[in-house]
């Protein structure tokens, strides 16, 4: 069988772990470095950079630099997240078609999971310098709380850079996985993963091989990134109140203030104060103006304090759902770069009540996770047993509009449940059904995964249908959806109509156009050639539904739908 690569694909940086005869071996990338940022580049040359290469030009280049695609996986442009974001970033943003975040660079668009994809070209080609084999199949980490349409653009990201993802795996749990902690006495351990982007943490029971999730909780929005914003603004201010110059719309004075930012907050990890220094920032009407301060640990605490004191609300949820007390968890484990910061570790100790541990690599913890995790699908590992949960309740919009959940939050996965549900209007010929997860007893406040209809109900009174709607969520933590109109006893055809992603001939396209081009471009050179042009295919949404759905759907088609009472 071929190698089963484990990968990291982080906000900020990603890395490749494998197993190889019971050993773990972290894959250093061409420049020999165990981490690789997560970052594309374009130039105007017509190449396009991966990682270091990409990131050490972002400075000059910010606008065609693309980081922290992460944060728009499988995301709505109209996402609040999304609108935050944007103010964040020196690239452009758009919506598609079906309302999608696209990126335009250089004139082109490209969806998040074709910018990931590249990311993964790396990674895989990397792989395969090293290893001296083609690589084809990775298992690849999520953050817990990604939801279904954020799970789905990673596999996308996965299939376009030629990578059969044989298994998506939550970050929190392949850290845990990663440990020895197993193979001890029972115990519960907490996973605190700060990253750059996205903050996860989860409850495990371990022991004799067994890792079992209790629960899961986090922020996808929260993140190393944001540590570096609150300097960037600080400093912007200070600049300002100095200058009278908002250096807020110059975009390359922005980038430059992120590397600055960043580079002082990992240093106050270890130092008390640095000194930030960045000549020519902007021209006054006396000529060119330079920035120059002194940044203290205590001075960075107080301004990042708040966003540090954000991780607690999910620490106390993911508690409560695994209903246990702070005194009955063994161990804390950091995991994610963030986790260096002195006053995260503080926070954590606050939180737990106890000294964080600190034994496991927070850089290469969640690859060598999924690297373990590659080798238990292979068969070379046999005494290890994962069982991860949903970070979500799943269900349906019934009538009244409320929310009659089918699946609950934090069940074991994988995992199939189903309901019975009618029609309350007479002879209704269909019903739509819409899938949403989140814990609001409305549908509305949660987020909608996806439509379908169930087409050809026999006529019959308000009441007298059975639909039996089934939920089956794979090891992947991808939701699969049916529906049976269990009166005629006969299988119903569904029509899914995908809420957001990309469909499979998309993927395909791209995986044409864009990876085996990429593919082929990597392995003569570091610099790849751009891709063809991406033209985006219109988005199925509303083809082909029959006319009669399409003159009712005005109606309030969800009045037509409810639980029914067995
Ligand atoms: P990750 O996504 O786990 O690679 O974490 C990346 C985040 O960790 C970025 O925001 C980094 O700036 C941050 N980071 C890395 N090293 C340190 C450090 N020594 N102190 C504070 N933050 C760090």
């Amino acid at each position: 069988m071929s190698k089963i690569i484990g990968i990291d694909l982080g906000t900020t940086n990603s890395c490749v772990g494998i197993m190889e005869d019971g050993r773990l071996l972290i894959i250093p990338n061409d420049e020999g470095f165990r981490t690789t940022p997560s970052v594309v580049a374009f130039t105007k040359e017509g190449s396009i950079l991966v990682g270091n290469a990409a990131k050490r030009q972002q400075i000059m280049n910010p606008e065609n630099t693309v980081f922290s695609i992460k944060r728009f996986m499988g995301r709505k442009y109209t996402d609040k997240e999304v609108a935050n974001d944007i103010k964040l970033i020196p690239y452009k943003l758009q919506p598609a078609d079906n309302g999608d975040v696209r990126v335009e660079v250089l004139g082109r668009i490209y969806s998040p999971p074709e910018i990931s994809a590249m990311v993964l070209m790396k990674l895989k080609k990397d792989s395969e310098n090293y290893l001296h084999e083609p690589v084809e199949k990775a298992v690849i980490t999520v953050p817990a709380y990604f939801n279904d349409s954020q799970r789905q653009a990673t596999k996308d990201a996965g299939k376009i850079a030629g990578l059969e993802v044989v298994r998506i795996i939550n970050e929190p749990t392949a850290a845990a996985l990663s440990s020895d902690f197993d193979s001890k006495n029972k115990m519960k351990i907490v996973i605190y993963d700060l990253g750059g982007g996205t903050f996860d943490v989860s409850i495990l029971k371990l022991g004799k091989g067994i890792f079992e999730v209790m629960s899961t909780s986090g922020d996808t929005h929260l993140g190393g990134d944001d540590f570096d914003q609150a300097i960037i603004d600080y400093l912007i201010d200070d600049f300002y109140k100095q200058e009278h110059i908002d250096l807020r719309n110059d975009r390359v004075a922005l980038q430059r203030l992120k590397d600055a930012a960043e580079k002082a907050k990992i240093n106050l990890s270890t130092l008390d104060s640095v000194e930030i220094t960045l000549q020519f920032i902007a021209v006054g009407k006396d000529g060119p103006k330079h920035l120059q301060t002194i940044l203290t640990r205590d001075q960075l605490e107080h301004i990042t304090k708040d966003i540090a004191e954000r991780t607690a609300g999910p620490c106390e949820k993911a508690l409560d759902a695994a209903n246990l007390k702070p005194s009955e968890i063994d161990e804390v484990v950091l995991v994610g770069g963030q986790t260096k910061m002195p006053l995260v570790r503080n926070v954590v100790q606050r939180i737990f009540r106890k000294e964080p541990y600190l034994g496991l690599n927070p850089d290469e913890a969640v690859a060598a996770g999924a690297a373990k995790q590659a080798s238990v699908l292979k068969g070379d590992i046999r005494d290890i047993l994962l069982l991860d949960v949903t970070a979500f309740s799943l269900g349906l919009k019934t009538e009244g509009g409320i929310f009659s959940k089918i699946i609950d939050k934090n069940s074991s996965i994988p995992t199939r449940k189903s309901d019975m549900y009618t029609n309350t209007i007479d002879n209704q010929s269909f019903v739509r059904i819409e899938v949403y997860q989140g814990e609001k007893p409305m549908a509305a406040d949660n987020k909608m995964i996806g439509t379908f209809d169930l087409m050809g109900i026999p006529p019959g009174k308000a009441g007298t249908a059975k639909i039996s709607v089934m939920f089956d969520i794979d090891a992947n933590g991808i939701i699969k959806v049916s529906a049976k109109d269990e009166a005629t006893g006969k299988e119903q055809a569904i029509k899914i109509t995908p809420d957001s992603g990309l469909s499979g001939s998309e993927v395909d396209k791209m995986k044409k156009d864009i990876g085996e081009e990429f593919s082929k471009k990597m392995s003569a050179n570091e610099k790849l050639k751009a891709p063809q042009d991406y033209r985006e295919e219109k988005s199925k949404g509303a083809e082909g539904l029959p006319g009669e759905l399409d003159s009712r759907k005005k109606a309030s088609i969800f009045d037509i739908f409810k639980k029914k009472e067995r």
